[in-house]
């Protein structure tokens, strides 16, 4: 029978071996999904939102153990582990008072006496979740989809499986009805029965451009709604006239944190000519003050990465852009799991690390000759989830923002996904959307309602 280790990627010690499910367990959790689906059918929304409620204020209440087993299981510095329960417990209070008007008919004139859409829960929402925020990448599809009346079926990351038994416990001790959110243990490979099952509506997947190619390849086998989340070699574009003070600030934590873990990290650094020693010597300055350490105490930056072999293939990208022609300013090296905050000088398209996603502390700083060339190097990547564009003319930035390939564009500030907007991106970084209103319907069955 396989089973799913969770090591600690910092001591490199085994917490705990989950068993996978059974075929006969795998069969329970869906017939209770769609069981405790069509019963949600007949359950005012107001006692989904109170049970939303309670679990905001157990996960706030919980803030520290939860921390810990993210931290544990992945190696995020435990405040930054806090501040993801944090965020999901405010998304949870946000989704509560605000899923009603999402879900309310839309009126739509026509010939007939009235027209109107309606948006209705479609059944179980299989989700295919990454590591990397092994807590918010699941409540950003799991609050809404469940308070509009789906289930959820989560497959975790199988090295973050601690995480996903603990959140389906919150669900239960919320008081939400056994089935509205459940953990899945199974192997990757062995995915396709549940995708191609008859209650299972919807697949939304965050991770790899390989996961994304394999999944979705799957759905339309069995014509399955996805939504995919693929990651991205976000640009940061400073130009000329921005601060460079604060823009070389955020370059760096955009980057660095969650050690460097995040499809939205500002992945390449682009600047203008002009700007490029000042701000060079701004981020180098900040990366080098940079602690890493055990994310159990409190004054480390940075712990390591989640697995060892992240590390090792960030290495490979690194070594494989220096020996294309980047210099190495700082940082560079490698222990197990542990990369150091590393800065990369004098990148061009066609090295690594500006072609490919780099998953990992590894900062990367492209010249630009002037703000046209920089969208032209913002554009030239086959990702497209995020952007940030930093200048003090904001006209120029509306106008620019229109030229960028991206699903979001952030003018002065961090690429960050916020509950009250809709996240996704364009190209290889996947289609759909997640969040706010626009993602709150992807998995919904959007009726239209005529009356003669
Ligand atoms: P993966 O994309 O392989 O894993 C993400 C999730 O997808 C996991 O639950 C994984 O399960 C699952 N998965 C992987 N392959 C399949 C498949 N064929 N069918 C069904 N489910 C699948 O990420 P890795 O952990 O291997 O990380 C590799 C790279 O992926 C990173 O370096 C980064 O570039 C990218 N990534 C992007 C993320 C993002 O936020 N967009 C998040 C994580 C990774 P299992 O763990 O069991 O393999």
């Amino acid at each position: 029978m396989s089973t799913f280790k969770s090591v600690n990627p910092y001591t490199q010690e085994t917490i705990a071996e989950y068993a996978a499910h059974t075929e006969a367990e795998i069969e329970q959790l869906l017939a209770w999904g769609h069981q405790t689906f069509r019963q949600t059918r007949q359950i005012p929304l107001q006692q989904r939102c109170d049970q939303m409620l309670k679990l905001a204020a157990l996960l706030k209440e919980q803030v520290d153990e939860h921390a810990a087993i993210i931290t544990r299981e992945m190696g995020k510095t435990l405040k930054e582990a806090k501040a993801e329960v944090l965020k999901c417990a405010a998304s949870a209070e946000y989704y509560a008072q605000h899923i009603a008007g999402m879900l309310q008919y839309k009126p739509v004139s026509s010939d007939g006496r009235q027209s109107y859409v309606a948006y209705e829960p479609k059944g179980i929402v299989l989700a295919i979740m990454p590591w990397n925020f092994p807590y918010w990448q699941v409540f950003r599809f799991a609050i809404p989809n469940i308070l509009a009346g789906n289930t959820g079926l989560l497959k975790h990351a199988s090295n973050v499986s601690g995480c996903a038994l603990a959140i389906e416990k919150l669900f239960l001790e919320a008081g939400f009805p056994e089935g509205s959110f459940q953990a899945v243990l199974i192997n990757a490979k062995n995915i396709e029965p549940l995708i191609a099952d008859t209650r299972v509506q919807g697949v939304t997947l965050t991770g790899s451009t390989g996961a994304g190619m394999s999944v979705a390849a799957l759905a339309g086998k069995y014509i399955k709604k996805t939504v995919l989340e693929l990651g991205g070699s976000d640009p940061f574009i400073v130009l000329k006239d921005a601060n460079i003070e604060e823009a070389a600030k955020i370059a760096v934590k955009a980057r660095m944190q969650n050690a460097g873990q995040s499809c939205i990290a500002a992945k390449r650094w682009i600047v203008e000519q002009s700007v490029l020693g000042d701000f060079t010597d701004r981020v180098s300055t900040l990366l080098g003050q940079m602690k890493q350490g055990d994310p159990f105490h409190a004054d480390t930056d940075m712990g390591p990465m989640a697995r060892p072999d992240l590390a090792t293939g960030l290495s490979l990208q690194m070594r494989k852009t220096i020996t294309q022609g980047a210099s190495l300013v700082l940082g560079g090296k490698q222990d197990s799991a542990n990369f150091q905050p590393t800065l990369l000088t004098g990148v061009q398209p066609r090295m690594t690390a500006f072609d490919e996603e780099t998953f990992g502390p590894l900062a990367v700083i492209i010249s630009a000759n002037d703000e046209q060339h920089a969208i032209q190097l913002a554009n030239q990547t086959p990702f497209g989830l995020g952007s940030a564009l930093w200048t003090t003319d904001l006209d120029k930035a509306r106008k620019l923002a229109t030229q960028i390939e991206s699903g979001n564009v952030f003018i002065n500030a961090m690429v960050r996904s916020d509950a009250r907007l809709p996240f996704g991106g364009v190209k290889q970084s996947g289609y759909g959307r997640e969040l706010s209103v626009e993602g709150t319907h992807e998995f919904l069955n959007v009726k239209t309602v005529y009356i003669a």
